[in-house]
C-alpha cells in the first residue's frame, strides 16, 4: 500500500522535510570524477528534489552522515576537557538503497553493540530517518543478491519516481498523515533487484592453507595501497586519532577522530618501529577475510553488503568480488583434498 503524488506535491513535501531535517542523498557532481570528463556521485545535502541521482549508484556511500570523516570528540586545556557538541543541530533524512540500509545495520553492530556503545555515533544515528530508493535494475558491479542485501523492510519511507509522478510508501505516522492529504492511495511495492551480473560465492570454511595461499602475494605489487576501497565502503569503520594543538606549548587543543584505512601505510605501525602488515597482499587478505568471514563470526552477518563500490573505485582494477570468488574456489579445492 502506498500513495501516488503529483510531482509538484512531491516537491512541496520535500520543501516541508527541508524545514525540519537535513536532507542527505546521492548527488551527481559533474566533471569531478576520477578520470577527466567523468562525474562523481557522492552524498551531500539536497536543496531540491531534482538533486537526487536516481540512475546510477553513488561512488561513495552514505556513511559520512553517521560517521563524519573528521569528528571532534573534545576540546582540552590544561584544566578542562569539554565534550564537542553534535555535528548536526537538526535530524537527518537520508535517501539510500537497500544494500546501504543493510550497511547501516553493520555500522550499528560495530558502534552500538560491540561491547560498549559509542556515544558520538549514537547521537547522530538516533536522529536519522531512512528513505529507501528502490533499484528497478541492478547496478553493474553490485552483488547484493549473492550477499542477501537486495531486499529490506527497514525503512521509514520508500520512494519511486516515474513519468506519472512519485510513488511513496511510509512506515512513519507523521508522513502517513501528509500522504493521505496530498496523494491518492495506490498499490506500491519498492523495487528490489532479483539478479546481478556479478555473482559471488562466499567460502564456507577457510582453513590455514587459504590464509597462506600464494594468491595474496599477487596483490603485493598490483595494489598501490591507496585506501580508496576502504573510503568508499559503507561498512569500513576504522578511524585514527589526531590531537590538534592551538598553542605552541601543546596545552590547549582538540582531539579528533578521522577515517583510516587498513590498506594504507602506517595503519598497523606499532611502537618500536614494528608493522604488522607491511605488504599490500597481507593487507588485502586482512580486508577480504574481515569482510567475508571474521565479522560474521562475531555478529552473525557478513560485513560486505555487495554494493560493488570498491570494484569501481580501484585505480588498479583490483576486483574484490573476483578475489572472493578466487578464495571460494581455493577453499573448495582444499576441502576436496581433505575429504
Ligand atoms: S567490500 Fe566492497 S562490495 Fe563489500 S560493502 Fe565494501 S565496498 Fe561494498
Ligand atoms: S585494492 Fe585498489 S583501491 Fe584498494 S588500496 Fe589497493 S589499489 Fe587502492
Amino acid at each position: 500500500m502506498g500513495y501516488q503524488l503529483q510531482i509538484e506535491d512531491m516537491k512541496q513535501l520535500f520543501g516541508r522535510w527541508k524545514a525540519d531535517y537535513i536532507l542527505l542523498g546521492p548527488r551527481r557532481m559533474a566533471g569531478e570524477g576520477m578520470y577527466s570528463d567523468t562525474d562523481v556521485i557522492r552524498y551531500g545535502e539536497l536543496e531540491n528534489w531534482e538533486d537526487l541521482e536516481w540512475e546510477q549508484r553513488s561512488h561513495y556511500s552514505f556513511k559520512e552522515a553517521v560517521l563524519p570523516i573528521t569528528q571532534i570528540l573534545f576540546y582540552f586545556t590544561e584544566e578542562t576537557v569539554t565534550e564537542a557538541q553534535p555535528e548536526r543541530r537538526k535530524p537527518a533524512l537520508i535517501f539510500l538503497r537497500s544494500c546501504d540500509i543493510h550497511a547501516i545495520k553493520r555500522l550499528d553492530e560495530i558502534y552500538l553493540r560491540n561491547r560498549f556503545e559509542d556515544k558520538y555515533y549514537r547521537r547522530l544515528r538516533d536522529n536519522v530517518k531512512l528513505v529507501l530508493m528502490g533499484c528497478p535494475l541492478s547496478c553493474d558491479s553490485g552483488f547484493c543478491v549473492s550477499m542477501g542485501t537486495n531486499r529490506t523492510e527497514d525503512y521509514d519511507a520508500a520512494v519511486r519516481p516515474g513519468a506519472e509522478g512519485v510513488r511513496i510508501a511510509s512506515k512513519w505516522a507523521e508522513l502517513d498523515r501528509e500522504l493521505e492529504r496530498l496523494g491518492a492511495a495506490v498499490e506500491f511495492r519498492p523495487d528490489f533487484p532479483e539478479e546481478n551480473a556479478v555473482k559471488v560465492e562466499i567460502p564456507e570454511r577457510l582453513d590455514n592453507s587459504v590464509i597462506q595461499a600464494p594468491l595474496w602475494k599477487e596483490y603485493d605489487s598490483r595494489c598501490v595501497g591507496c585506501g580508496r576501497c576502504n573510503f568508499v565502503c559503507p561498512t569500513c569503520t576504522c578511524f585514527t586519532m589526531q590531537d590538534i594543538y592551538y598553542t605552541d606549548n601543546g596545552r590547549a587543543g582538540e582531539r579528533r577522530r578521522v577515517h583510516a584505512s587498513c590498506m594504507v601505510d602506517g595503519y598497523t605501525d606499532v611502537a618500536g618501529g614494528g608493522c604488522y602488515r607491511k605488504a599490500n597482499g597481507e593487507r588485502m587478505r586482512f580486508k577480504v577475510l574481515h569482510k567475508i568471514s571474521d565479522f560474521k563470526k562475531q555478529f552473525g552477518d557478513q560485513m560486505c553488503v555487495g554494493c560493488g563500490r570498491c570494484d569501481d573505485i580501484c585505480p588498479e582494477y583490483i576486483s574484490f568480488s573476483a578475489c572472493v570468488n578466487r578464495v571460494a574456489a581455493l577453499a573448495k579445492e582444499e576441502n576436496r583434498h581433505e575429504s
